[in-house]
């Protein structure tokens, strides 16, 4: 699996060349100390690169021309250290497509009472020069991330951090390709949409190909391959043959594997990083895909069930995001099963028929072999476990006819009450905020779907600036959501984005 670019950010110092050399060579001074901060901090995802101060017009449209072109850089940072009078700026950023960060910060952190003087106001006035910035920014109606803070604070590291995380989402979008085998269930209506909507929003391809095809490369995988990899599965997993054969039992194994490795040539050759499958459109395929695709995922494809692509690239989106991410817990593809309504204890059973990621289990993993109780195929093998308990997010991304919404809840995963021995997939049970029935109401009047691409590694601030980065609609479910707000909110959407 190909993994992210290692991506850079510049920052770029505004001022101008009123106020003399002197006061110049400490700007860029004080801009090289914040820089250099930031890269120490440890809190940063990306490399920062100090760029000269932009004081006119021509160097502000070279750099971000320069930005534009350059395949590392995936997005700009800006601080008007001094006053920087907007219109140099107009050009500069009409023609800048890249992520925009806005810094609203200030090289001094406290007013040096006892000294200041009008020579120290006039060097030192991100208050006056930002405000000044940021009113084009907003003029042009560009889209731009703003954080206000003092650079040296963790709490504003944490919050470029973030952002950088979104900028790199909305960088790698457009290198999104879906494998689809097998086209949206039949009847079913939230898994469908416009896909050449979503390549002109968000950049993603989405292709089709007969089953048949990828199941030839599943039938071309070699016997040694299939059981050198059934024996990594052995030793990594706790095997549950559950009064089956073992013999048995490992063939089926065997199956998945020679899914996973074939199915991996075939994505790798074509250059897909999601695929989507369907239970009812399995061709020469003898199992639907369970372990296989839940290895994939855990090693960063994205995917979707019943020919769900949507989620099956917001999926891959938000494993780019979290790719690397420090004490990572994990994304999925995931489906909203059943409820515990016991007052006090409720929550949502999340499960899939069996492709939920590994990445969010928490323990042991085991194998497990039984009947599917949809399709026509051999039992399939599929890992099996819970998950970690924590924040998370799931998102649903649906097409409403005539554009996209994007829709997010804040959810906290917990342990159920006792184990589920008779239940044979992995799962996560979580609480919506801001409760399940505000939380539920909300999303059925959003029109959310069954599916979600879940992540616990992601915040909704994230995921709202990257969809304003795409044009569409973002919508949060959180503790702060009450029903009678959340309706107007989508009222006064609708008219927004029509
Ligand atoms: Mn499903």
């Amino acid at each position: 699996m190909k993994a992210a670019k290692k991506y850079q950010f510049w920052f770029c110092t505004g001022s101008q060349d009123l106020y003399g050399d002197e006061c110049l060579a400490h700007v860029a001074e004080h801009s090289q100390i914040i820089v250099n901060a930031l890269n120490q901090c440890g809190i940063l995802p990306y490399e920062v690169v100090w760029k000269p101060t932009l004081i006119t017009n021509e160097l502000i449209r070279k750099t971000f021309n320069e930005a534009n072109s350059d395949e590392n850089c995936a997005g700009v940072i800006t601080w008007m250290h001094t006053f920087s009078p907007a219109k140099s700026w107009i050009l500069g950023l009409q023609e800048y497509r890249k992520p925009l960060l806005h810094l609203h910060t200030q090289f001094n952190r406290e007013i040096p009472y006892d000294t200041i003087d009008m020579d120290f106001m006039n060097e030192n006035q991100s208050a006056h020069g930002d405000r000044e910035y940021g009113h084009i920014v907003t003029r042009m109606n560009i889209e731009r991330k703003v954080i206000m803070g003092f650079w040296e604070d963790e709490a504003v590291q944490k919050r470029i951090a973030d952002w950088m995380t979104t900028a790199v989402g909305i960088m790698e979008s457009s290198h999104i390709r879906v494998c689809r085998i097998a086209d949206n269930m039949r009847n079913v209506a939230v898994t469908e949409g416009d896909k050449v909507e979503a390549q002109i929003k968000f950049g993603w391809e989405v292709d089709a190909y007969p089953v048949n095809e990828i199941a030839e490369y599943v039938k071309d995988v070699s016997q040694g391959d299939i059981d050198a990899l059934v024996e990594e599965y052995y030793s990594r997993y706790q095997i549950l043959t559950e009064g089956r054969d073992p013999e048995e039992f490992r063939r089926h194994v065997a199956v998945q594997a020679g899914i996973e490795i074939g199915f991996e040539r075939f994505l790798e050759e074509k250059n897909y990083q999601a695929i989507v499958t369907h239970f009812g459109d399995l061709g020469s395929l003898k199992q639907l895909p369970g372990l296989a695709i839940q290895r994939l995922m855990e090693k960063g494809y994205g995917f979707g069930g019943e020919g769900d692509w949507k989620t099956a690239a917001m999926v891959r989106l938000m494993k780019l995001m979290t790719a690397g991410k420090k004490d990572a817990k994990g994304t999925s593809f995931m489906e909203d099963y059943t409820y515990n309504l016991v007052p006090g204890k409720e929550g949502v059973l999340e499960a899939h028929m069996l492709e939920v990621c590994p990445s969010i289990a928490d323990g042991p993993i085991s194998i497990k072999c039984q009947p599917l109780s949809m399709g026509d195929r051999e039992d399939p093998a599929r890992l099996v476990f819970t998950s970690k308990e924590g924040h998370g997010i799931a998102t649903s991304l649906i097409d409403l006819g005539t554009r996209f919404r994007l829709i997010i809840n804040d959810v906290d995963c917990k342990k159920v009450e006792k184990p589920m021995p008779k239940l044979p997939v992995a799962t996560n049970f979580w609480v919506p905020q801001p409760n399940l029935q505000v939380g539920a109401e909300a999303w059925i009047y959003a029109g959310g779907a069954h599916h979600t691409a879940f992540s616990y590694d992601l915040t909704a601030e994230q995921m709202c600036d990257w969809a304003a980065a795409m044009g569409i609609e973002a919508v949060v479910i959180d503790k702060d959501t009450n029903i009678r707000n959340f309706r107007n909110e989508l009222r006064w959407n609708s008219m927004y984005y029509r």
